[in-house]
């Protein structure tokens, strides 16, 4: 890492919502943030984490430009007003305000903090607020090296984290800590909502959605942004535009692993992905739906949610009759395919091919360890 990156010099307006009445969700975390802006209290740093894409650098901004505006409303919120020299000048100058974000997009070394801090000297007052980005990728010493240097000012910090424990416990045990979630399902709607170019969407389609990307707002706008817009949004076409659409080809595998008219040394071919690993993984989506089947609208995996119950449910009859009607002979051959399939080296194309050998002869009765 050779040169210091910018932090965001402005925040277009729509990448970066106004005000906490913007936000969706994180109800603690905001209320906690209200409070800190309505009273003028920004001590001590804080620490914002959770998963990527659940939106910790938004948040960031939003209490950062309540902290700087000069006359925040009773409610605790940035005034947004136009005569307010402050808020006008976040949008479009932040860093003239004091307010930084260090965003090394990795693990930095201690030059790189000092060359950060050296060239933003003249940025930096007792206001000033510093967002240091993946706090938790830094390591002790770096983040040691920021905190020293700028000991003894009044410049607050805002640590973004995926991993909370992954930060030394010293700067923990000073910080307020706040978690931020996925959204719950009504929140992720409206989410989605705002930002689908055609209303309203199939409810079942949002779902769809929601579970692609996890509840993560982050995640959530950039399936939105794999859509067609100008069509509807169906169903159909969103697991078609988030390649979700391999249940078929899965299912299809499925019957024909279990279809004893086959004689057991014919192999079906494991259908493609773009990795090996995605390739188990959906077999194992499958098998896990095998023996613990849940209804169309809980599937666990986004890609089975709202599925016709006939695409799974033959499988799951031709289990059953290759396992034979002995009690526990079904769960007995499901742990003997579980076992095929959660092993440590299916990494490649032959490894894979060998899985399905092995699967084979599991359902046509050889022995399988
Ligand atoms: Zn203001």
């Amino acid at each position: 890492m050779s040169e210091v990156q910018s932090e965001s010099e402005a925040h277009s307006p729509l990448a970066s919502p106004g005000a906490f009445t913007d936000l969706l969700g994180q109800v603690r975390a905001i209320e906690a943030l209200r409070t800190r802006v309505r009273t003028g209290t920004h001590h001590p740093s804080m620490i914002l984490h959770g998963p990527p894409g659940v939106g910790r650098r938004t948040l960031a901004r939003v209490y950062a430009r309540g902290a700087f505006c000069v006359r925040p409303t009773a409610a605790g919120e940035p005034c947004r007003r136009e005569d307010c020299h402050h808020c006008a000048r976040f949008d479009r100058k932040p860093r003239g305000l004091g307010y930084l974000e260090y965003d090394p997009g990795g693990t930095p070394d201690s030059a790189h903090v000092d060359e950060f801090l050296k060239t933003r000297k003249g940025l930096l007052d007792d206001r000033s607020m510093i967002v240091l980005v993946d706090a938790d990728e830094y390591g002790d010493r770096v983040l040691d090296r920021f905190l020293k240097t700028l000991q003894g000012t009044s410049i607050s910090f805002i640590l973004l984290a995926r991993d909370e424990r992954r930060l030394p416990k010293p700067i923990r045990s000073r910080c307020d800590s706040f978690r931020l979630r996925p959204l719950a399902r009504d929140d992720a709607h409206a989410f989605l909502r705002a930002r689908l170019p055609s209303a309203p969407p199939d409810e079942r389609a949002l779902d769809v959605l929601v579970g692609a990307g996890e509840g993560l707002p982050g995640r959530m706008a950039e399936q939105v942004a794999r859509l067609p817009g100008e069509s509807g949004i169906t169903l159909d076409g969103v697991r078609r535009a988030l390649a979700l659409t391999w249940p078929e080809e899965m299912s299809a595998f499925w019957r024909a692993l279990l279809d004893r008219e086959i004689p057991a040394d014919a192999v079906p071919r494991l259908p493609g992905a773009d990795e090996p690993s995605e390739q188990v993984r959906r077999v194992r989506v499958i098998l896990q739906h095998l023996r613990a089947p849940t209804t169309p609208g809980a599937a666990r995996d986004p890609a089975l949610l709202y599925r016709e119950a006939a695409l799974l449910d033959e499988p799951i009859a031709r289990l059953r009759r290759c396992a034979g009607p002995r009690h526990g002979a079904f769960e007995e051959m499901w742990r003997r395919l579980a076992h095929v399939w959660t092993s440590g080296d299916l990494i490649d194309g032959d490894a894979l091919v060998a899985a399905v050998q092995r699967s084979r002869r599991v359902v046509s009765g050889g022995v399988e360890g």
